[in-house]
């Protein structure tokens, strides 16, 4: 039987956020950060051209990797073996992550920027059953992410992550460290969800309710903000002032707010 003709090269798709990786002092130290162990289950998300999945399958023995790109995926499954490689043809963020977490998972990934946001959302539901997550992001995206009360980039995504997540900006990546060269630095952050024994008992629809308006309308004060939520009363008796505004509230202040309103709704 004939051999089949080599692929055609693979070029690079804006709408599947293709940065690829080509520095391997970047690679070592994310693996290194990652530090992949044989026996735990590992998901990649985007392989991509496999920059990560070699190392991390050198290290593990086998991973399993989400990618959208048939193209990609096709060359992946040349180039490692099923025993290596369990990949998962689709969209991460359609995925039902609940069938994949049989074991506790550790997810990684250098994550397309355009769906980079919804898919850390998207993840929240599972944290349960996640060890650890180590993504690179925009840079910016992670500064919001890590950023405290009070600051700038301190926002919905601060609050919701780190009410879940114990989150570590790790270090900064170059654009020339990648192919194409994106139009931003990019960081690597380690997210590690807090055991579900230190959260505090709270509906997790009510906390997401709260933090979305107080920061929907950034400039109005917590007693406009939240108006149709709760009432300048019911703000204080949180011990929150009312004229404050949501960009200098801790997560513990979001979550006395929540159990506020839960007090209100019995
Ligand atoms: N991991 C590779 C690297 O570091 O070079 C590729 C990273 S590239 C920034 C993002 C990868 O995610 C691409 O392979 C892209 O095809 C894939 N991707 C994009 N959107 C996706 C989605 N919704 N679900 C799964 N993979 C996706």
């Amino acid at each position: 039987m004939a051999a089949a003709p080599p692929r055609a090269p693979h070029r690079a798709r804006k709408r599947f956020g293709q940065n690829f990786l080509h520095d391997h002092g970047v690679v070592a130290r994310i693996v290194d950060a990652i530090d992949p162990r044989p026996g735990q289950a590992i998901v990649e998300i985007g392989p991509g051209r496999a920059a990560l999945t070699g190392a991390l399958i050198q290290r593990a023995g086998h991973i399993r990797a989400i990618e959208i790109d048939r193209d990609l995926a096709a060359a992946l499954r040349d180039r490692f073996p099923a025993n290596d490689l369990t990949l998962i043809e689709t969209d991460a963020l359609k995925i039902d992550w609940s069938i994949h977490a049989t074991l506790p998972l550790r997810i990684v990934g250098n994550l397309p920027y355009n769906i980079s946001t919804p898919l850390l959302f998207a993840l929240l539901p599972i944290a349960e059953h996640v060890i650890d997550q180590h993504f690179m992001l925009q840079k910016e995206v992670v500064d919001r992410m890590v950023a405290a009360p009070g600051s700038k980039t301190y926002g919905r995504l601060s609050v919701m992550l780190q009410f879940r997540y114990r989150l570590v900006k790790l270090f900064d990546v170059p654009r020339g460290a990648f192919t194409p060269a994106p139009q931003v630095t990019s960081s690597v952050v380690r997210m590690q969800p807090h055991a579900v024994t230190e959260l505090p008992e709270i509906d997790a629809d009510s906390f997401a309710r709260v933090v979305a308006a107080a920061f929907g309308q950034r400039r109005k004060t917590l007693r406009n903000a939240l108006a149709p939520l709760l009432a300048a009363d019911d703000i204080a008796a949180a011990g929150v002032d009312p004229q404050a505004r949501a960009e200098t509230l801790s997560v513990q202040s979001f979550v006395d707010l929540t159990r506020r309103l839960a007090a209100k709704t019995i």
